[in-house]
């Protein structure tokens, strides 16, 4: 099941990839302001805000309803689950940019890892313990490939009918395939520089907060919630804030968190 559901999910990627150059020949100022917001949501919100610094560290507090209705976009957006983004990335932070992270540019290459291919990596259920106690979780990550087939095949056939297949790239397929693209190529690529996190404040446009990836690994590990973190100062308008992880308590991060 695990193998079906990278494999569809991978194809569907492949598929919106292959439309790329057909939504860019028919490009208006509209639908490229409508894919922009789209990417912001998909690239911050989805795999930044939530894959990233909640299921796999757990910076911030997202209410129960938001946790379901973040990882169901997800998995909609061929992003991944919380269970095996947070194995993959928590192994990315404990073999950082040596043969053992499933995503080295250095050791792996450009081309794998921008493609995604790397979520064929192995993951490991030890370093996701605390995310398997949620039943939610389990259900989406086993039907995964299921439920992103089924949703975009059906969000296809009621876009494509109703608006057309430009409407159909510049609200879901572009924005989608473009997130997985550029975050891929911009974090995992551009900010693993010779071998190293960097961080450089000129791909924020493409990775938002994640353009301080240096940081990140390195710590101190927490949202910004400044400028240059959108999504962060939702968090904070929200309330949703976790206050435990300051510098002085880094430490607290458990140990597959961290960078050596
Ligand atoms: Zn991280
Ligand atoms: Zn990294």
């Amino acid at each position: 099941m695990d193998r079906f559901n990278r494999i569809s999910t991978i194809i569907i990627f492949f598929i919106y990839c292959a439309f790329l150059p057909v939504w860019i020949y028919n490009l208006t100022w509209v639908n490229a302001l409508l894919a922009v917001g789209m990417y912001w949501f998909l690239a911050d919100v989805v795999q930044g805000l939530f894959l990233h610094r909640w299921a796999s560290h757990e910076l911030w507090s997202p209410p129960s309803w938001l946790q379901k209705a973040l990882s169901t976009i997800s998995v909609f957006a061929l992003s991944g689950n919380p269970i095996g983004y947070a194995a993959l990335h928590r192994q990315h932070h404990k073999y950082t940019d040596t043969e053992n992270d499933p995503h080295s540019p250095k050791h792996k290459g450009v081309w794998y890892v921008t493609s995604s291919l790397w979520r064929f990596e192995k993951i490991d259920p030890k370093r996701v313990a605390d995310r398997l106690r949620v039943p939610y979780f389990i259900s989406i990550g086993k039907w995964e490939g299921i439920i992103a087939i089924t949703f975009n095949l059906l969000l296809f056939a009621i876009v494509y009918n109703t608006l057309g297949l430009q409407w159909f790239l510049t609200v879901w397929a572009t924005p989608v395939a473009l997130s997985i693209i550029l975050i891929n190529f911009f974090v995992n690529v551009a900010l693993h520089k010779k071998g190293k996190p960097v961080d450089n404040k000129l791909v924020w446009p493409f990775a938002f907060s994640e353009c301080l990836h240096g940081t990140h690994h390195y710590g101190p590990m927490k949202l910004n919630y400044n400028m240059w973190d959108p999504s962060g100062r939702l968090v904070s308008l929200f309330g949703w804030t976790k206050e435990s992880l300051s510098y002085k308590d880094a430490t607290s991060v458990p140990k597959y968190h961290r960078t050596p």
